[in-house]
């Protein structure tokens, strides 16, 4: 009796030998009781696997619809990212027109507020830390509001961003 051909049956069973090596199994397979037994398991395995997972087949629509929803997602998200972001911004230029109001400089036309973001900021800045305590501390809650709106925002772009994650 020549040597048992356990490493071969597995492939034997899933027809990856060559001609020539089927025939050796086979021959083999007829004259041993131990390797035949063992083929016998891994076919009972193999139809074990095959009638647990039966394929599905899926509707002719689902990737239309796979693709369509993905679409929908992409750019419902967007807008939620766009609307989401103009929140802080939104915020930092309403704060700016309150301190404009509050240290009643010229500089701060409410008018051109827009135009002249940067060169009032640096002015706000100045204005704040040359100005009384009392504007210093304003200046404080300002800056935590608008830190606290960020990180809300921030949030709430994160939880969306997961539940659009789960639902895909
Ligand atoms: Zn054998």
């Amino acid at each position: 009796m020549t040597d048992h051909i356990e490493d071969l049956i597995s492939a034997y069973i899933d027809y990856e030998l060559t001609e020539e090596e089927r025939k050796l199994v086979e021959e083999h397979l007829e004259q041993c009781l131990e390797c035949s037994a063992l083929r016998n398991d891994l076919l009972a395995i193999q139809n074990q696997i095959f009638t647990s997972l039966r394929p599905i087949e899926a509707p002719v629509s689902l990737e239309d619809k796979v693709i369509t929803e993905l679409k929908m997602k992409v750019s419902t998200s967007r807008t939620r990212l766009r609307k989401w972001f103009l929140v802080p911004i939104l915020t930092v230029l309403v704060l700016f027109v309150i301190v404009a109001i509050f240290s009643n400089s010229i500089l701060f036309n409410l008018s051109s507020i827009l135009v002249k973001f940067g060169f009032n900021m640096i002015y706000a800045i100045g204005n704040v830390l040359g100005a009384e305590p009392l504007m210093v501390l304003s200046m404080a809650v300002i800056a935590l509001v608008i830190i606290i709106t960020s990180g809300l925002s921030i949030k709430h772009l994160l939880k969306s961003k997961v539940i659009q994650g789960d639902s895909i």
